[in-house]
Parts: C-alpha cells; structure tokens; sequence
C-alpha cells in the first residue's frame, strides 16, 4: 500500500493521508466485464475448429478466415452501440516465407478496432491485444482441431469484452483493441503492426498484450489460484541507443524503463479497482527464454508488457486435443476458469480507462543537479491538454520494486528533503477525479 502525503509549496508538509478512491464510472464498467459473456466469446472462438494462422479462409464456419470475420462482425456490432464512433478495420498484410513456419507468401489479417479520443491535444494511444491465431502440437498442423481456449481465445475475450464495454464511454486519450494473427508462426501479426505503428508515428504510451490468461490451476504444482496474475516488462528498452545506455548506467535507473515503470502503474490501478486480484510483477521481458506479441512493440520502442496467469498447465498448451492413459490433453473450453478470466478483464479494462481518462504526464521532468545538497529539486513542464489538478512525486529506495511514498504537490515543482544518492523518484499528473498519468523518471538537468 502506497502512502500519500499532500504537499504544498516547494518544501515538503506532511498534510494527510489519503484514501483510496474508486472513480464510479470505471468501477461500473468493471462490474459490467460478464464472465458469462467470456464464456460464449471463448467457446465461439473455439467453434471454428482450427484458428491456425495458415488454415482455411473460405469456409464461413471454420479456420481462420471464418474466425476473423466474426472477430470483426462482433467489433462491427460494438461500434453500431457506440453510434459508429469506434472503427473496425482489418490490418491487412502479406508475411512473406521463412523457411520456417511460413512456407510460401500469404495475405494475413490483424482485426483492429479504434475508439478515437475526445481531446485533440491527447494524442496519446493505449492499445490491448490478445492473438486469435491457434496450434496444435505441430505448428504446422492446418488441419487438426486446435481449439485455442486458454492460447489464446482468452485474451481475444477479454479484448472484445472490453471493447464492447468501453466502445459506450468516452476517453481522452484514443484506445485500440486488436486481435492479432500470426503469433504461433513468429509474432507476425505484432511485428507488421508495430512497425506500421512506428512508420505512421502512432504515440502508443502502453500495450497490454494478454496471452493465456484463464487458467487458475498449476500442473505439477497442484496449486489453485484465482487471485494472482503476472505482468512482464523489461527493464531496460531493447533499442536504447550508445548515448541513452550511458545516462541509464550513470543514473542507475536500469529498472525505471517505460515498461516497468508502467508495471508499477498496473498493479497499482488494477489493486484499486479489482477485488481478490494481487498482481505480480515479473521483471523480465517474458517468460523464461519464451515470447509474446508485446516485445515486436518493445523493439520499436514502445512501453508493451505481457498479461498471463500464475500458474501455467502445460498439458493444455499447444496440445494435439486426445486421451492417453486416461487423461485428456488439449486447449479445451472446459479447462477456463471464467471468473478468473473476468478478474484478468476487469485488470485491463481498469488500467486503460484510468489512463485513457488521465490527464497526460508532465513534460520535461528534470531534477536538478546545479549543486551537491542532501535534497532532491525536481521540476517539469505541465502537460498539454486537460489540466491535471496536481502530480504526484513518488519515492521508493533504491533496493525496492515498488514505489513507497507518494507527495502530492499543486506546482510544477517539488523539494524532498531526502537524496537523490539514496532513492528513486517518478512524477505523475493526476486529475481531479484521481486518474493518474504514467510515470516519469526524472532526467538530470539544471
Ligand atoms: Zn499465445
């Protein structure tokens, strides 16, 4: 639990504390995730047989092409809801062959959907992604049924569920939701979006990407448990450049990058407003030696993170669907736990509305290195686009993950009576209503 101080002027006051608040229109839209719904959503993903990225696109009742086309129905329909404010598109594009796992050149579809934001100065983006693309033991296997319950008709649930729900409200910032294709044959689908992300200069401030996400139950382990998520990110940007390296190791800030810091921000918002769910922050890029349609995003230097259950059965991922000994293996419908899955959801839809309603960070955060003194002087810019009604400077020592105190100040500035040699320090807007923006480390600067 994070402490919150008020602050005024430049020095530090101690003032009160301060409760956590729930904003009551993210709050109703949390209630609103159905696990019910994630149940139907995850079963009519599983009904087209097979999801492999090269499967069938003619049948309209099974592979791919079947698959896709409801996706986008289905965000067709959100968007009539939504009084045609949210646009559905197909990201279309040809993978060429890899030698690998992509045999000969072929047409892929990413499904995409975008709720503009209300604010023309907010040019921020916040996307959510889980993969409709499925497998079986052999990733080249096009024909076999690979029902993709948990790998990853999970995350596709969530992503439409959220999108049908959020596509009603209205955010500052412009939120994408996307089905990816591709992702068992190489994360193709992430890469060709993420590198058209960075040619067309989207500002994408942070992707959640969710990928098996509904199983609560440990194989091996035995462990059951409903409460606990992971969240990835790695601590330092795969393409910081000679320079960037060099101010991180001077600084010592190797475990401030965008993506973390944007875990921290995760687990934060989503503890706030999703009861019985602890999240875990994991720090490495993914699971070990494993990976995930985040990291296409990571490459072009973007803050991406991955979303995925505790405790993992391997008997279910991957899987030729059959019976040995008596024991059934196979990615099957009956093996998710939906109201863990709703829990997940709700996670998501959380941390997005809270940021995609925040006022955007402070600019140019600096703290100031024009002497030795035992203080820390930080300053920055307020941002463009709705007035926060204040920030938040946020502490932690040097050995913790996560942040500790939190100073509230009204200024664009802030004097701590404590080190820079000894803690970390981050600034945020926060808005009247308590949505924060992400995190900002501080860069040094007179
Ligand atoms: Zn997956």
């Amino acid at each position: 639990m994070l402490l919150v101080f008020f602050v005024s002027f430049s020095e530090i006051e101690l003032y009160a504390q301060r409760p956590e608040v729930r904003d009551a229109n993210i709050s109703a839209m949390v209630t609103e995730v159905s696990s019910n719904n994630l149940e139907q959503l995850v079963k009519k993903l599983v009904s087209f047989q097979t999801r492999h990225t090269l499967s069938d696109t003619l049948s309209k009742t099974t592979g791919i092409g079947a698959a896709r086309t409801w996706i986008k129905s289905e965000f067709e329909k959100y968007s009539s809801a939504s009084g045609g404010r949210l646009q559905v598109s197909y990201d279309t594009f040809t993978q060429p062959a890899d030698g690998r796992r992509i045999l000969s050149p072929v047409t892929l579809k990413n499904v995409i959907a975008i709720l503009p934001g209300t604010d023309p100065n907010d040019k921020r983006i916040i996307m959510v992604s889980g993969h409709y693309d499925s497998r079986v033991t052999d990733v080249m296997n096009v024909k076999d049924f690979a029902p993709g319950a948990n790998d990853d008709a999970s995350g596709t649930a969530a992503v439409m569920e959220m999108c049908r729900i959020m596509s009603k409200q209205k955010f500052s910032a412009t939120l994408i939701f996307v089905a990816m294709v591709g992702e068992e044959q190489g994360l193709y689908g992430a890469t060709n979006l993420a590198k058209r992300a960075k040619e067309e200069g989207w500002n994408v401030h942070l992707l959640l990407n969710n990928d098996i996400v509904g199983n609560s139950y440990g194989m091996e382990t035995d462990i059951k448990d409903n409460k606990s998520v992971r969240v990835f990110s790695e601590g330092v940007s795969p393409v910081e450049t000679p320079a960037q390296a060099a101010a991180r190791q001077s600084a010592g800030t190797d475990n401030d990058g965008k993506a973390r810091q944007a875990a921290r921000y995760i687990k934060e918002v989503a503890e706030r407003y999703v009861d019985q769910l602890e999240v875990k922050l994991i720090y490495r890029r993914d699971r070990f030696l494993r990976g995930g349609d985040h990291t296409p995003f990571s490459q072009q230097g973007f803050a991406a993170v991955r979303i995925t259950e505790m405790n993992e059965d391997f008997n279910r991922q991957h899987q030729d669907v059959r019976t040995e000994n008596g024991f059934k293996f196979g990615d099957l419908p009956e093996y998710i736990d939906y109201n863990y899955l709703q829990k997940v959801t709700r996670m998501n839809l959380s941390v997005m509305s809270n940021l995609g309603l925040s006022a955007q960070e402070p600019e140019n955060v600096i703290v100031q290195t024009s002497g030795l003194t035992n203080k820390t002087a930080l300053k920055w810019d307020a941002p463009k686009g709705k007035k926060p009604v204040g920030y938040y400077v946020l502490m932690r020592e040097t050995t913790s993950p996560f942040w500790e105190r939190k100073f509230f100040v009204k200024e664009t500035s802030a004097t701590l009576a404590y080190s820079k040699d000894n803690f970390y320090f981050g600034v945020q807007s926060v808005d009247e209503d308590g949505h924060e923006s992400l995190v900002i480390t501080p860069k040094p600067g007179r």
